[in-house]
Order: C-alpha cells, then structure tokens, then sequence
C-alpha cells in the first residue's frame, strides 16, 4: 500500500519529493507476499463498502497493470460451492452481493455444471466467478517500487520508523537512519498500522490483532484435482473466506489459510512470540469482547492450526479425491485484522488521519487485489486532508 500510494502520488504530482521508508531489508516482506494471491473479483463484500468499490475497480486496474507490465498472471476463475443445504441461503445472499457490486460475469451454476469447470469438486450448487485470478503480488510490489523511483520518489530499505510527532503542521520521523520532517506523511504499517494511529486516532477505536493463515501444500501428484479457486461458503459473520483450495502462479496448490489469533505481529512460525504484541493483544478490551462472542470458532480455527486431519476434512468437502495424505507442510501469512474497542471485526477499509499525518488503519484482503484503487482513494484524501490542490476528478 505504502509502494502504491507513493506511485499515485507522484503520478498526479511530478516532483513531489517523496520517500518511502521501509523497515525491512527488502520491500514487500509480510502480507503483500505472503497471501495467497487471488485477484478477487469483489463478490463478498458489504454493497456500498469501500470494499466494494475498490475490489471490483482494482481487480480491473491490476490486471492492465500485469498486461502493460508483463508481470505474471492469469484469470483462472473461481468457485464458491455450496456442499450442503444450509450453504445454498449464504451462497444467494453472496450472489446478490456480487451483482450489487457489479463483478463480472458472476453466474450460479447447479450441481451437474460443477464439473466443467473443476471436473474434482463436489457440491449441490455453486457461484462461478470467471474474472476471479491470480498474479504474482511480490512482482506488483516491485513493478510499483520501480515506478516510484522512475517518478524521482526515494525508497529507504532497512529503515524502522520509531517515534512520531506532529507540530506546527510539520511530521518528524525518528528512524533507523536518523530523523526526517516532512511536510506530510501517510502511514501504510499493515500489521503495525496502530504504532502510528493507537486507539485515540481520528475515526472508529480499533487496535491491530494478528491472525495467522497457514496454509498446506497439495502434492504436486494431486495437483491436477484442482484447476483454479475453490472456496467454500464462509461464515457471513466473519471477515475469513474459509479454508479454500488455491492453484498459485507456480502451478502448485495450496489448501488453506487457517484463521488463528497468535502472540506477534510476524508470526510466521507458530510459536513466535513478541511480548510487545501480544501485551497490546491482550490490552485492548476488544480482543476480550471478540473472544467471547467467537470462542466457538476460535476452538475450530486452533483445531486446524495444530491437526493436519481437521484442514483435511475442510478440503475434502470441496474436493474428496484430495486426501490427508496428500497435504504437506507450506507457507504461512499473518492478517492484519482490526478489532473494535467493542470486540467487532473490522471489515472495511479505514483511511483516517489528521494535520499533516494520514493513516491507511485497516487495509486486510482484499487490499492487494485493490492496491491501485485504494492508492488513489488515499491520495484523495491525503489531497482532502493536506489541503492540496486536486490534480484529478
Ligand atoms: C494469509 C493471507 C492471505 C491473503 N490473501 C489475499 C488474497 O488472496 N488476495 C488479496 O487481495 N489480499 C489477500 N490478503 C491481504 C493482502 O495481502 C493485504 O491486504 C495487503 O498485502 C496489505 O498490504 P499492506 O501494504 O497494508 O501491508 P504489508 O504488505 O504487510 O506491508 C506493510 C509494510 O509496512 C512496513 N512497516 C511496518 N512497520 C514499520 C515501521 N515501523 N517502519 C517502517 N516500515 C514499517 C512492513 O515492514 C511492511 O513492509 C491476504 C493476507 C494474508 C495475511
């Protein structure tokens, strides 16, 4: 998002000096690479969300950028199965939204279409998203970072940045290289989006709570029994799209991501644990409050997390020639989710801020789908915000 923002920034002002600092010795090192790069087609969100919106629009807008920029990817399509009679209430009310929210040639399909598109899957209905993809996210980050240098923007590696503070409409960054003032600062942190803008900060009171999403690798002799995306139909109360079979940019596939909530904000090992993150956790009332309300799901998402057996049986109802057996280890991803003070997940996208500082506070999936529109909502509003000139509109 920081990448993106930077971009757009600069595209509607030429010359603004503009760095990026990054912490990382690298960019794109948490969740814009470790996702499981799906070009979602904006079918499940809330209709009038900035979800909505910017998933249909940036889906659109990610797929020119691939072509113009020959980065990989491919509109392999997708399922959402119902696999049985409570799934089919869920799976019209996902219909609906999809065609509010204008997704492309979105069609529910009857139990005996199932197998034109994915010949392995079982179900008694389904949704079938054509425009539902896949592209190579670390590539986009790059392309985008290329961009930004191209504009005359700097991008500062291996550069944390600590303490903030705002006076006479000025922003100093204390980091990793020394100091910086700037006139104006967007803060895209993901999973640390809240060291910047705590609870206290204009808009809705929300920490970051991170939940891990691991995924299992289908061997590659069974990696034939699944074309492209397929999902289940997911708790409608729930930000999670549930354990879904995923064929990547690789080719190989992938069963998951779990949902569980754990102690650090890079827990790319399960049994990482950061005092720092998880006392934040363990802090904010929300996360009281949410658990109270999820317990029970709670139970299943850690049931998965620990017993290869559970994700096993999640798969085999979508597709049952793919057997324990043929699940082995894979890669892990944390989810940047906001909680509410009052134990909400937060769902939509929120973008806040005041005086010369402005705070992207929620961007989870489908943030990277949406990267280029979110990008020029938030440079709407740093324009809004910073008093800035509109360029565009
Ligand atoms: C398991 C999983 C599956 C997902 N699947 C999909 C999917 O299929 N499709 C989709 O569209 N979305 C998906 N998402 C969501 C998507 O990956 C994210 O919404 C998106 O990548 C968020 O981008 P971001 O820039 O906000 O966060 P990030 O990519 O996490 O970037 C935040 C950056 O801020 C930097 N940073 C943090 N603190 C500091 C600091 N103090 N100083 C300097 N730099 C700092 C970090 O190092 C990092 O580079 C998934 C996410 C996960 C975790």
């Amino acid at each position: 998002m920081g990448l993106a923002t930077a971009r757009e920034l600069l595209a509607r002002r030429p010359g603004l000096r503009t760095v990026v600092l990054e912490r990382e010795p690298a960019i794109a090192a948490h969740q814009s690479s470790h996702n499981s790069g799906v070009v979602h087609s904006g079918i499940y969100y809330a209709p009038g969300s900035l979800k909505a919106r910017l998933a249909v629009a940036g889906a659109r807008d990610l797929y020119a950028y691939c072509e113009q920029r020959g980065i990989r990817h491919e509109r392999c399509g997708k399922l959402i199965l119902a696999t049985a009679e409570r799934d089919l209430a869920p799976l019209a009310e996902l219909e609906r939204r999809g065609r509010a929210n204008g997704v492309p040639r979105l069609r529910r399909i009857e139990a005996h279409e199932i197998a034109r598109y994915e010949p392995h899957a079982h179900g008694i209905a389904a949704l079938h998203s054509p425009e539902t993809g896949i592209a190579d996210f670390p590539a986009v980050a790059q392309a985008l970072a290329d961009d930004v240098l191209e504009a005359g923007g700097s991008i500062v590696t291996g550069c944390a940045v600590g303490r903030v503070s705002a006076q006479d409409g000025r922003v100093t960054l204390e980091h990793a290289a020394g100091r910086t003032v700037a006139r104006r600062a967007v803060f895209c942190a993901g999973a640390w989006a809240d060291d910047f803008a705590g609870a206290r900060a204009p808009g809705p009171s929300l920490r970051i709570i991170p939940f891990r999403g691991a995924y299992r690798t289908v061997r590659p002799e069974a990696a034939h029994l699944v074309r492209g995306q397929i999902y289940p139909v997911p708790d409608p109360e729930l930000p999670f799209l549930g354990v879904h079979l995923s064929r990547g940019i690789d080719g190989s596939v992938h069963a998951g991501p779990t949902a569980l909530m754990v102690a650090a904000r890079d827990a790319y090992r399960l049994r990482r644990v950061v005092p720092r993150d998880l006392l934040a956790t363990l802090a904010w009332p929300g996360t009281w409050r949410m658990a109270r309300q999820w317990w029970r799901t709670g139970l299943v998402e850690l049931r998965n997390a620990v017993s290869d057996r559970a994700v096993a049986a999640a798969v085999a109802r979508l597709v049952p020639a793919i057997g324990h057996a043929d699940l082995g280890p894979g890669p892990a991803g944390v989810r940047a989710q906001a909680v509410g003070r009052d134990g909400a997940l937060i769902d939509d996208f929120v973008v806040s801020g005041d005086g010369p500082a402005l705070h992207v506070r929620n961007a989870p999936s489908p943030a990277a789908t949406s990267a280029l529109a979110l990008a020029r909502l938030i440079a709407d509003r740093a324009e809004e915000q910073f008093g800035l000139e509109p360029t565009r509109g």
